[in-house]
């Protein structure tokens, strides 16, 4: 049950609250499957908290958990001791206590429309950069007649122009908090725009700015008990610890590349999500035959093309195929090239040499998979970003509803 406080249970909300829509493992008949891994998801939390020191760690499940569902991350993150967790959206918040987590939720989306008696009754605290919205919200914790103070945190915008009070804007901000007696500053963040890069020159710059914005409400008599900073990279490179880190992408195994190519917390972290579907055609063709949505492909010897049931409605982006795509799935324990358009539900693959690809052979397109004569090939969610043009987090959360999500334990 969500923690709702008892002042708050009588009367419903004006304001609905839209749940996202969550991939239903009812389409079992197919072949194409996401496999989650709950012991990876848990090795991965004690990994970050190794970095983290003694920071509190809410791991970051915005875009139901980047694609792996967040109700099911959420209740194993949190009994294996996550100290609170991260969304985009009061939405996803919202989701989280329908599922029955009660850790501290924080909403980093920071414009509520509105639905400000919604974030009091589900207890979620949100992070604010706005004046009107600190008014508003204090509005509604008064209405209620909450017994305690409402806990909210302040973003500052330190060097990213994208969500966050800039320092020029704070004094207005620390304005509407002191008005706001029923609210609590109980803490304020930023976010780095270039953690994972080699050089710290923007970070540090960034953290100089941050301390500037607490130094400011220090003077104003706010003292944030908690302050956080940290996305996966700089927890991993351990800059901006403070008293709260902010994983997404490590608690899903997978380090930030830096810009010299170096996975962050390589061989520490465990990659969480295997997507895997299966030969459903077999196609022997002479040599120049043509292959997929605008014949992109055309064969230059005898070839065996291989079908899988995955397209991009399914979240395999259309850039790993047609012509100059550099895609590539695994089969027998093998990559073998995507050649072809990817359509909206199939993907072909060239497996001429791979010898012995039958129909109802496993392919792999995210995780690793044992070959016939010993050995395993490993494609990650940074290879396929790499051969797609985009980064890991993409592949990640494009991974459609389509494809059903299983979860592993062990
Ligand atoms: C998404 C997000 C994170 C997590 O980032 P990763 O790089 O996936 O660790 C942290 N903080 C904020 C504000 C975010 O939006």
């Amino acid at each position: 049950m969500a923690m709702t406080n008892p002042e708050s249970e009588p009367e419903r909300e004006s304001v609905r609250v839209l749940r996202p829509r969550r991939a239903v493992p009812t389409d079992v008949v197919r072949p194409t499957r996401a496999e989650v891994s709950l012991p990876a998801l848990r090795h991965n939390l004690r990994a970050v908290r190794r970095h983290a020191g003694a920071a509190a760690v809410y791991p970051v499940l915005k875009a139901d958990g980047y694609g792996h569902g967040a109700p099911a991350v959420a209740r194993t993150l949190e009994r294996a001791g996550a100290d609170g967790f991260c969304v985009a959206l009061l939405e996803e918040a919202v989701e989280l206590r329908d599922a029955g987590i009660r850790a501290p939720l924080l909403v980093l989306g920071g414009r509520f429309a509105g639905a400000h008696d919604a974030l009091v009754e589900h207890d979620v605290r949100p992070v604010l950069h706005d004046v009107g919205e600190i008014d508003a919200l204090a509005r509604s914790v008064r209405a209620r007649g909450l017994a305690r103070r409402f806990p909210v945190h302040v973003k500052v915008d330190t060097g990213m122009a994208r969500l966050g009070a800039s320092l020029g804007d704070l004094p207005a901000l620390v304005a509407a908090l002191g008005r706001a007696p029923e609210l609590e500053l109980e803490g304020l963040m930023t976010h780095f725009a270039c953690a994972d890069e080699a050089g710290d020159a923007a970070t540090e710059a960034q953290l100089a700015r941050f301390a500037e914005a607490e130094a400011l409400l220090v003077r104003e008599g706010h003292r944030p008990r908690v302050r956080h900073a940290a996305n996966s990279a700089a927890i991993l490179r351990g800059r901006g610890l403070f008293e709260l880190v902010r994983p997404g992408l490590a608690i899903f195994g997978l380090g930030p590349r830096t810009e010299d190519g170096v996975a962050l917390g390589a061989g520490e972290l465990r990659p969480v999500m295997r997507v895997r579907t299966q030969v459903v055609a077999l196609h022997e063709l002479p040599a120049g035959s043509p292959v997929g949505y605008g014949a992109t492909f055309r064969t230059t010897r005898p070839s065996r093309v291989a079908t899988v049931p995955m397209g991009y409605a399914d979240g395999l982006s259309r850039a790993l195929g047609g012509a100059g795509g550099r895609g590539q799935l695994v089969v027998r324990g093998r990559a073998v090239p995507i050649v072809g358009a990817v359509s909206m539900d199939l993907t072909t693959v060239d497996v001429t040499d791979v010898p012995g690809v039958a129909l109802g052979d496993e392919v792999v397109v995210l995780g690793s998979q044992a070959s016939p004569g010993g050995g395993e090939a490993v494609q990650t969610a940074e290879d396929v970003a790499r051969a797609a043009g985009t980064i890991a987090w993409e592949v990640l959360t494009s991974l459609s509803r389509r494809v059903p999500r299983f979860y592993r334990e062990p």
